[in-house]
């Protein structure tokens, strides 16, 4: 991507041309850079894998529910390229094996820093769970708020979605599931 700065500065250049602004006045004339090397963090989760996340440790046997919550979420939707944002809680409950809690916050991170769709980001955390951790079950609760939505087309500002991706016992057992949701609550 980076061997093509200069065209791609060019084609930021022509887009502002586009929605109706002087490229060439100052306050302009570094943006097309700035927006470039933004895109670094923006979309980091292209240059990441989740398998390089996951070192794993002996769960000694302990099988109950390890949950971070209210891990704070950015994303760019890819219908329109706007922000989305909110708070996800990703949930695991071990078999055999455990990872660092932080890495529950950066698995999300590999995924949400995409052009992304809400639901696919709790689908692709527990998805990568199951297939590294092999644990009992794994859930990602995310609840976020679209630019897309509040800044333009139906304009409401206080909606937030809701998405919830349930794996194994989550999905199976009502009681794993009431659990999880208490303690999401609590
Ligand atoms: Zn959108």
């Amino acid at each position: 991507m980076r061997d093509d700065n200069e065209k791609l500065i060019k084609n930021i250049r022509f887009q502002l041309k586009c929605m109706g602004e002087d490229p060439d006045r100052e306050g302009l004339l570094k943006t097309p850079d700035r927006v470039i090397r933004s895109w670094d963090e923006l979309f980091s989760g292209y240059f990441e894998k989740p398998e390089d996340l996951m070192t794993t440790f002996n769960s000694d046997g302990c099988d109950q529910v390890v949950i971070l919550k209210n891990i704070e979420m950015y994303s760019m939707c890819e219908h329109h390229m706007l922000p989305f944002f909110g708070y996800a809680h990703v949930a695991y409950i071990p078999n055999k094996k455990v990872i660092g809690i932080s890495k529950l916050a950066r698995l999300l991170d590999v995924f949400a820093r995409r052009l992304q769709i809400q639901e696919r980001i709790g689908e692709q955390v527990t998805a990568a769970l199951m297939k590294y951790l092999q644990p009992k079950g794994a859930a990602c609760i995310i609840e976020a708020t679209h630019m897309c939505m509040r800044m333009r087309g139906v304009n409401k500002q206080e909606s937030v979605m809701s998405t919830s991706s349930l794996k194994g016992v989550f999905l199976k057992e009502a009681s794993a599931r009431q659990e999880l949701f208490q303690l999401i609550k609590g």
